[in-house]
């Protein structure tokens, strides 16, 4: 369904389920944009960067659905009956999440509701947080020396609950790099179950906080010492977690100027210079 059609036939609105990524808005994809500039309303969440907060059409009414926190499964409910009543009164409703919808971010949840509700829905993916802050702080996923699987995993429904639903042993088992979302407050509980589970203490760790924001702030140990980085310097979430020995190339990349690829690239080639020539 066009704009056209849609504004012509009221209650066929269609909402998207937008990834808005990491933080940095030139990581953002052209669909993502082109939706928000066009969009009837948009309802967003905490984590979407201010500046791509600002590219949101100017006529559009703009919803701040993180705002509404400390009453979870009712704010889920809300956002999600606010999602249907908008589409059912506009043409283009965006849900704009921060990284990528379908990961941790309760875009399949939404999607399955809003079908239900017989709501039109798409979804745009993003770039994660779990790729984008570790590449941003020079740290790859996999490497041929190092690491051939990758784990995305969340910290959040660990401690404290009756049967965890993560099993940490076999993750410390099956997968060689560990990424781990929103695990900055049960970071002690999860390194205990993973070193439990037989991972070494000197495994090398890194936290990424603000991932591709100016304010991104990196924390480099191993499993034994972290803990009291954290609590040292008051290292706070939102922050990804990786595990694993390709921590370690990040010394590697930095000492090859990686920080500052991006400047660089741009500079060589604007002066000339072609890494294919
Ligand atoms: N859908 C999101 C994840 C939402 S869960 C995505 O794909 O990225 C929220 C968690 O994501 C935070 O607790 C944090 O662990 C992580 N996160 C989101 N944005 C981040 C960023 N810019 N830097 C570091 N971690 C981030």
């Amino acid at each position: 369904m066009n704009r056209n059609e849609a504004i012509q036939n009221k209650y066929v609105g269609k909402v998207y389920l937008v990834g808005a990524g990491p933080g940095d808005p030139g990581l953002f994809t052209l669909k993502g944009k082109t939706l928000i500039e066009c969009a009837d309303v948009v309802i967003y969440d905490a984590l979407v960067s201010p500046e791509i907060l600002a590219m949101i059409n100017p006529q559009a009414e703009k919803i701040d659905a993180g705002k509404r926190k400390g009453r979870h499964s009712l704010l889920q409910e809300e956002t999600t009956q606010l999602m249907i009543d908008k589409a059912r009164d506009h043409a283009i409703v965006v849900r704009l999440k921060g990284g990528d919808p379908f990961v941790f971010g309760r875009g399949g949840e939404e999607m399955e509701e809003l079908i239900n509700a017989g709501v039109s829905v798409e979804v745009v993916p993003g770039i994660t947080s779990g790729i984008a802050a570790p590449a941003y702080a020079g740290i790859p996923l996999t490497h041929r020396l190092y690491s051939s699987s990758v784990t995305f995993v969340t910290g959040h429904e660990a401690a404290g609950k009756y049967r965890p639903a993560v099993n940490w042993q076999a993750i410390a088992h099956g997968s060689e790099t560990i990424v781990i979302y929103m695990g900055i407050h049960n970071l002690p509980y999860i390194i205990e179950e993973l070193t439990k589970a037989g991972l070494s203490k000197q495994t090398p760790i890194a936290l990424v906080r603000w991932g591709t924001r100016e304010l991104q702030e990196e924390l480099i140990g191993q499993l034994e010492t972290i803990v009291e980085q954290v609590e040292e310097t008051g290292f706070e979430a939102p922050a990804i977690v990786v595990i694993g020995a390709v921590v370690t190339m990040q010394a590697v990349l930095r000492n090859q100027g990686y920080r500052d690829a991006n400047v660089q690239l741009v500079a060589e080639v604007s002066g000339g210079t072609s890494a294919t020539t």
